[in-house]
């Protein structure tokens, strides 16, 4: 059986898993895109050699074997629960956002300018688009749990390839306090300094669409019978990234599809190979190889459950 085939099958596995008494055995799915290149498993310091660089991506049958992994979380786990630091660090950053929108519309009555701000945070909805791809394919490749402010995101996003479901276990806060936090340190300070209608629309635009990037990421991987029916409009209208184009980016090779606000920008990025260029010119530049290339490493490789129902 394919690897796509399995994933496709994934969600209706999770179903069964979620609402019914099941035995629940556990394979692992290893979705590979090797290279001719000596590999680690992880982003790593070498030193560039434009005749060593081989880069032949071939999509290799994925090996299923039944694994048991002592660190999969449970529905239940408490690492999926918000704390009350998560909760206040998303109320300062809808607060701080608020303070922005709030700048806008009333600079927009005293001057009664509506355009120009409209404008700037349609701008800013777009843009915010770009930013949170070019953000994913960063710390999807990059760093590791040490790296200094985003080592938290860094070991999240792994654990979220290798376990994608997840996610919808997450409670809210849990799922945006890092980005909340990241945006009530870039924001507020500019809410002080800038009292300007159309920058804060641009501002408390994007930042939002940033710091609930998260929520929509966490949509993309719910199913559509069990997603509110606006959320599913919003989905299929282009609004909010799809299903469909954030699951491309959950299959081999695991290197498109990085945006998740509207998704706008992934065909384009995807086309002109964006990354895969940046890619090129940090190993050239620095020496440092992106976790797309190499093989798959247990946090590339999705675990699925295939739940069979209990005798009685
Ligand atoms: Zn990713
Ligand atoms: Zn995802």
């Amino acid at each position: 059986m394919s690897s796509l085939v399995q994933h496709k099958c994934l969600p209706s596995f999770h179903h069964q898993v979620c609402t019914k008494n099941t035995i629940i055995h556990r394979i692992r799915v290893n979705c590979s895109a090797t290279t001719t290149t000596d590999t680690p498993t992880t982003a790593t310091k070498s030193k560039p050699n434009a005749n060593q660089l081989i880069i032949e991506p071939k999509l290799a049958r994925p090996p299923i074997k039944v694994v048991t992994d002592a660190n999969r979380p449970m529905d239940n786990d408490p690492s999926l629960e918000s704390t009350w630091s998560h909760r206040a660090w998303v109320t300062v950053g809808c607060t701080t956002l608020l303070i922005s929108l709030g700048e806008s519309i009333k600079g927009s009555v005293d001057m009664n300018m509506w355009v120009e701000p409209i404008v700037a945070g349609w701008i800013g909805y777009i843009l915010a688009d770009l930013g949170s791809g070019v953000y994913h394919w960063a710390i999807d490749n990059y760093g590791d749990e040490s790296t200094p402010l985003v080592g938290g995101q860094i070991e999240a996003f792994q654990g979220h390839h290798k376990w994608p479901w997840t996610i919808t276990k997450r409670q809210f806060a849990n799922n945006l306090h890092s980005l909340a936090r990241m945006v009530t340190f870039v924001v507020l300070p500019i809410n002080l300094v800038f009292h300007d209608p159309i920058v804060q629309s641009f501002v408390g635009v994007c930042a939002g669409c940033i710091m609930f990037s998260q929520q929509f990421h966490a949509w993309a991987h719910g199913t559509k019978s069990r997603l509110p029916p606006l959320v599913v409009a919003l989905q299929d209208g282009g609004v909010l990234v799809s299903r469909s184009q954030h699951g491309a980016h959950h299959r081999p090779p695991y290197n498109n599809n990085y945006c998740i606000v509207s998704g706008v920008w992934n065909e384009f990025l995807d086309k002109t190979k964006a990354f895969e260029v940046m890619e090129m010119i940090l190993y050239f530049k620095l020496g440092v190889r992106p976790r797309s290339w190499s093989e798959p490493s247990s946090e590339w490789i999705e675990e699925i459950e295939i739940a069979s129902q209990s005798q009685g």
